[in-house]
């Protein structure tokens, strides 16, 4: 059974799907105005645990992961440029030109970690999706949840009476204790903008459209005053993923994903909005992943301390797949701390776990033959995972299972393969020789010299091949030669 932490009651719960063998998540996406980085990995690493965990339960999953370009502005406050069009603006190109080329790079990333693109069932983008956005906004309006000021139209919080339940802040008392001002026309603190009419720092807003002509690109360009008077601009950031988690997964689905940042604006503002709209609850479950830190602190661009999977490769030299390791190893609402020890660690631990299972595979051996032991591991797995995604002690179980003698090596290597379909950590991609022919000639002359005694020579093949990067074993089943894969 599995059972996982539910922000919105803040407590575990037993995981109940909608429909019987389907389940529905919405992950936020990346706003694509620049690399994505560690800490934004960290989010999608525990959304693809999340969804390979339901697919080994039985489930079949319909994830959705949206991709940010446009709306999201550089303060959560509604105020500030839109992060795409300072992108945009301070790389000499257009909006949509760099929205293209970061997205890239993000489904690269993802693949580094063994995140396929294809493992998402829609993967909807904020500018295709206007006229679903503006729908919401208008039945906002005729429902009375809004109002308009002189730069956007609002969401009226106080309207909407469960405001704060999933953040557990407290509206009213926000309100009376007056601590936070409303800033500029808003009613309240926390109301936020749906629509942004393309005036004052955003008159020259690129991405923009007509409120009344559903999804029309290129909005013209007129004056100030008239941009207001026909509400030409962009949407809000919150309001996309209403507006797309819905259209592809319903009024109500399973599971909804993020970073914990996101809990006291940008999901209290979806739920707000989705839940004025349809009338009944939008979300089962909000799961929420803590923050990757480094050395203790925050990950920020004025402290220098922003890592990308290229900076892992190139400044630790570890791979990607080393990363998800150390995600694996602290449980997903646990903050996470990025030091060069932990991750070189990492990568050391990701590289003996292969080498075990290189090892294994060179083993003779048969099946089949531990049964009951096979399946107390297997049950110990389910359990840990089930267990709010404990992927720690997943972890540990598939050591425990690795160094248990009662197994036979291929027992071992089967039950390594069955939880890598959750861990994804490619245990058993180590060997990386064959398509080389120059190795395989080394590796030829290296046994002949063995055969003849001679070595000293065997070990200058040995070293030539250790140049090369590949390293050279002799296990009971022959020599083997391979190299760590990034
Ligand atoms: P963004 O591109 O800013 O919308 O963020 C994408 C995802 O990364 C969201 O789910 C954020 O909550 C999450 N996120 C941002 N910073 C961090 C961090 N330092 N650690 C973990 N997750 C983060
Ligand atoms: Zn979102």
């Amino acid at each position: 059974m599995l059972k996982i932490l539910n922000t919105l009651s803040g407590g575990k719960e037993e995981f109940k799907p909608i429909s019987d063998k389907v389940v529905g998540i919405y992950s936020c996406g990346p706003t694509v105005y620049g690399r994505a980085h560690i800490g934004n990995m960290r989010s999608y690493v525990f959304a693809d645990i999340l969804h390979k965990t339901l697919e080994y339960l039985g489930y079949r999953v319909e994830h959705v992961i949206n991709i940010t370009d446009v709306g999201h502005l550089v303060s959560d406050e509604n105020e500030g440029e839109d992060k795409m069009e300072k992108g945009a603006r301070l790389a000499g190109k257009s909006p949509f030109d760099i929205a293209r080329e970061y997205e890239n790079l993000f489904w690269n990333d993802l693949r580094e970690l063994n995140i396929e693109k294809d493992e998402f069932w829609k993967t909807p983008r904020a500018t295709e999706h206007i006229k679903e956005q503006l729908g919401m906004i208008k039945t906002l309006t005729e429902k009375g949840f809004t109002y308009e000021t002189s730069d956007g139209i609002y969401f009226d919080t106080s309207k909407f009476k469960d405001y704060g339940k999933l953040s557990k802040q407290n509206l009213e008392e926000k309100l009376s204790g007056a601590r936070v001002e409303a800033k500029g026309e808003k009613k309240n603190p926390t109301d936020f903008a749906l629509w942004k009419f393309c005036v004052g720092e955003n008159s020259d807003h690129i991405m923009r459209w007509d409120f009344e002509a559903n999804d029309l690109h290129e909005a013209p360009r007129l004056s100030e005053e008239e941009n207001r008077a026909k509400k030409i601009g962009f949407p809000g950031w919150h309001i996309e993923c209403s507006a797309m988690s819905t259209k592809y997964l319903g009024e109500r689905f399973d599971i909804h994903t993020g970073g914990i940042d996101h809990i006291p604006v940008h999901h209290e503002n979806e739920i707000a909005q989705s839940e004025a709209v349809f009338g009944h609850p939008f979300v089962n479950y909000w799961m929420h992943n803590e923050f990757v830190l480094v050395d203790n602190g925050k990950m920020s661009k004025s402290l220098g301390n922003v890592y990308t999977l290229d900076d892992l490769k190139e400044k630790f030299d570890v791979s990607p797949l080393a990363f998800r390791y150390l995600c694996l190893l602290t449980h997903y609402r646990t903050p996470l701390n990025f030091t060069k020890e932990a991750i070189e660690a990492a990568g050391i631990g990701l590289f003996n776990l292969r080498h075990q299972v290189l090892l294994l595979a060179n083993e003779d051996g048969v099946n089949d033959l531990h049964l009951e032991a096979v399946k107390k591991y297997q049950k110990e797995f389910a359990d840990n995972i089930e267990n709010d995604l404990n992927t720690a002690e997943a972890l540990g179980t598939l050591y425990g299972a690795l160094a248990d003698n009662t197994l036979s090596a291929k027992e071992k290597l089967s039950l390594c393969v069955e939880f890598d379909k959750v861990l994804d950590l490619d245990p058993t991609n180590l060997i990386k020789s064959a398509d080389d022919p120059k190795v395989t000639t080394l590796m030829q002359q290296r046994e002949e010299y063995r055969k003849s005694r001679q070595f000293d020579k065997a070990d200058e093949m040995r070293l030539e091949l250790e140049k090369m990067g590949y390293i050279v074993e002799d296990t009971a089943k022959g020599t083997i030669v391979y190299k760590r894969m990034e």
